[in-house]
């Protein structure tokens, strides 16, 4: 059977759109081993995936070359024999340690001038393939033959064990429903619907019964913080509180899951939950959720979108007149549709 490495995206959201690209090939290649190479932090969602056999640490930051390092693991995974590695980023360094590996055929995207690094060489055909999932999903294919439709329907898998130690270990009760709440976006402020409105939503939920839980980094602990004072009691702040695994499985308790556009966004859809997705400066267009029910809001004021961090123009129009009172229209929606 065909041992395949996957070097997986280094970005939570990109590595639950890769999804479906594993489960194709879980789908064509039933008793083939698949391991994916993952930096720590996008690893604990490749646990969960039940295409994946075996994560394999890559000890590497964001943007660094570290070739000594990518050499030293390549040469280390020799020993596996893999036969064929899927690279998934588009960088230069990310084909390295296949190539140091060894492994006979290297397939991806040119990306950055990858000659030689990569000998199956798939050609991207950006107008057929919108979605940053087909794009991943064309790689299970042969090259010239676009991902097989529709794609393949993915999930991540709930720790039981875990979530009732989570539970636990923050005081939370089950007694009330679940609406979570991600109000983080790791790529900059133009993506963060702002925090009063947040704890807009959050009052108005709380007044219908709803307990609302805050998900996110550490980074997002200050605006948790600020969210859950003005919440007037009405949400709980696990920004920094929780690693990804057990947001990974509370999540799965959410009725519902409104988040900005960002890496938690897609592990909400990964979970099953409905989701109401935040959009400002970034568009839905190549990576929207992959949930099965879910609601894109946006404004859709002329600037938008314009993609950038912060907002150039200093209005920042497009998540400020996302009004809590259209987003909770949207709730009761994406709920009804469920
Ligand atoms: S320029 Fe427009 S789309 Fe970009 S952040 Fe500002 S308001 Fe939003």
């Amino acid at each position: 059977m065909p041992k395949i490495l996957i070097v997986a995206p280094n970005w939570i959201g990109d590595a639950l759109l890769a999804q479906p690209l594993f489960a194709r090939l879980r789908k064509k290649l039933p008793g083939a081993v698949i391991d994916a190479l993952a930096p720590a932090w996008t690893a604990p969602v490749l646990r969960r995936m039940p295409e994946i056999d075996e994560v394999v640490d890559a000890p590497f930051d964001h943007g660094e070359l570290a070739l000594a390092a990518r050499w030293r693991l390549g040469r280390g995974l020799r020993s596996r024999r893999y036969d064929k590695a899927i690279v998934l980023p588009n960088t230069f360094k990310s084909a390295l340690v296949p190539f140091f590996a060894n492994i006979p055929l290297r397939c991806g995207f040119l990306g950055e001038a990858r000659y030689g690094l990569l000998n199956l060489v798939h050609k991207l055909d950006a107008k057929r393939s919108p979605l940053m999932a087909e794009r991943y999903a064309q790689l299970a294919e042969e090259p010239g033959t676009n991902a097989a439709q529709p794609l393949p329907q993915t999930g991540l898998a709930v720790g039981e064990v875990n979530l009732a130690a989570a539970l636990r270990r923050l005081g939370l009760s089950r007694a009330k429903p679940v609406v979570a709440f991600c109000p983080g976006a790791e790529y900059g402020p133009s993506k963060r619907w702002p925090a009063p409105h947040f704890a807009a939503l959050a009052r108005k939920l709380a007044a219908q019964g709803y307990a609302v839980w805050l998900f996110g980094s550490e980074k997002d602990r200050a605006v948790g913080e600020e969210i859950a004072a003005e919440s007037e009691g009405g949400a709980t702040n696990l920004c920094g509180r929780t690693d990804l695994a057990s947001a990974i499985d509370l999540l799965s308790l959410a009725e519902v899951v409104v988040s900005n556009d960002s890496g938690l966004m897609h592990v909400a859809a990964g979970v099953g939950r409905p989701v109401v997705a935040l959009y400002g400066s970034s568009s839905p267009e190549h990576t929207p959720p992959l949930a099965r029910s879910h609601r894109i809001v946006r404004t859709g004021i002329e600037c938008s979108p314009c993609f950038a961090r912060e907002c150039p123009l200093g209005h920042f129009k497009c998540m400020k007149e996302l009004a809590p009172e259209r987003v909770m229209e949207e709730i009761a929606a994406v709920r009804r549709a469920a």
